[in-house]
């Protein structure tokens, strides 16, 4: 739905390469999905480098939320995702759009990159840990059941092995389903290049594999947490004539038995052990 990035985060090659933040018209977007729909399409996902900025280059008094109120009522039974989202404009009014929504996965992919202060200006991620943690309370509010996912960077210059603990403290914080972890990766081109205090190859594997086993402990908890629950499936690849994988609308990676039904249909399921 859009292209580009107006952010430029210190370590980060995107805006240089892909350009400023493009949107393309919401007719076009939803004449696309509505045709989507249309040929049976049931699983939607919204692709941006940060669709919560999507319409501001527009000049047409429409924003990400109301984006995805118009694709609501497309008529259907389709769920909605998105992403990437940027944590300082995911706002409140999509968080209460998401609230509202009978299509929305309630699955937010809020990438955090740092749980440590200095370390995020550092990046010019523009909010501090306080912020982000305000967002995520808001985001519970209006969406109690929401999954959260997150993208976190390891070894960035100057981490000291004190922010990097900062950092892994986070993630328990807030209870990620699923965090990527990056070991910083040093782009010729980018601010962070040329900072000091650049980490040496071998702590940046360490510090990933700590928080690699810190994300997978706390993924383990949340899914413990889903033991039992039903949820909606959309049958994805069959591993044989009953066995299939999937996700269900909160996005856990299940292996479903569905006798009798094929690849592309929603079954319900209730959910057994991690
Ligand atoms: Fe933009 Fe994301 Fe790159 Fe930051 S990390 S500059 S938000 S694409």
């Amino acid at each position: 739905i859009m292209y580009g990035c107006n952010n430029f985060c210190t370590y980060c090659i995107v805006p240089y390469v892909r350009g400023r933040e493009r949107s393309r018209l919401p007719e076009d977007v939803l004449a696309e999905i509505r045709a989507l729909v249309e040929e049976g399409y049931k699983d939607i996902t919204l692709l941006g480098q940060n669709v919560n900025s999507y319409g501001k280059d527009l000049g047409l008094d429409m924003d990400f939320a109301d984006l995805l109120e118009k694709i609501e009522a497309i008529p259907g039974d389709f769920l909605i995702r998105f992403m990437t989202s940027h944590p300082k404009d995911a706002s409140q009014k999509l968080f209460e759009v998401m609230g509202k929504s009978r299509k929305i996965a309630p699955v937010f992919h809020l990438p955090v990159q740092a749980g440590n202060d200095r370390v995020l200006k550092a990046m010019n991620r523009v909010y501090t840990r306080e912020e982000y943690l305000d967002k995520v309370r808001r985001l519970r509010e209006q969406v109690p059941d929401i999954v959260l996912t997150s993208d976190i960077i390891v070894g960035f210059p100057g981490e000291t092995e004190a922010d990097f603990e900062e950092s892994r403290a986070f993630l328990k914080k807030i209870g990620f389903l699923k965090v990527h972890v990056f070991p910083y990766s040093r782009r010729s081109g980018t601010p962070a290049y040329d900072f000091p205090g650049q980490i040496h190859e071998r702590d940046k594997q360490e510090r990933s594999r700590a928080m690699n086993a810190a994300a997978e402990a706390i993924r383990k908890e949340v899914l413990a947490g889903y033991e039992g629950m039903e949820d909606d499936v959309l049958l994805e690849t069959p591993l044989s004539e009953t066995l299939f994988t999937g996700y269900t609308r909160l996005y856990v990676p299940v292996v479903v038995s569905a006798p009798g039904h094929a690849s592309g249909e929603i079954v319900r399921v209730r959910l057994g052990a991690y």
